[in-house]
């Protein structure tokens, strides 16, 4: 994959994942002013959706930053476990790949 569209689609995602990050940001707390014991569950719902949704962001911006520095680096496109080439297709669905599809399921996730 050419090294400068990689970067184009790692930056958007960049952008994207901070942005997302910048709207499930935890508000500040409400005095508990609940209305009904429905309305209380649904606001706790809502911010333990909010936190799930911040925490997988979070998770891939931690990917995306490291492809970028492995783009930096001159080590992109390559897989950290066996040093082989990741799949150009790989690459072109996941930019932030950071192994190839073998040692991908090998993985803990
Ligand atoms: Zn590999």
């Amino acid at each position: 994959m050419d090294p400068a569209a990689a970067r184009v689609a790692l930056e958007a995602e960049r952008q994207r994942l901070l942005a997302e990050i910048d709207e499930t940001q935890p508000e500040a707390p409400e005095p508990m002013t609940y209305g009904s014991q429905a309305a209380a569950a649904t606001q706790v719902f809502d911010q333990n959706r909010a936190l799930a949704l911040r925490e997988r962001a979070q998770n891939e911006l931690a990917l995306v930053e490291a492809a970028l520095e492995r783009l930096d680096a001159g080590g992109y496109g390559t897989c950290l476990d066996c040093g082989r080439s990741i799949a150009e297709g790989r690459l072109e669905a996941l930019p932030w790949a950071a192994y190839c599809v073998d040692c991908q399921r090998k993985q803990p996730r």
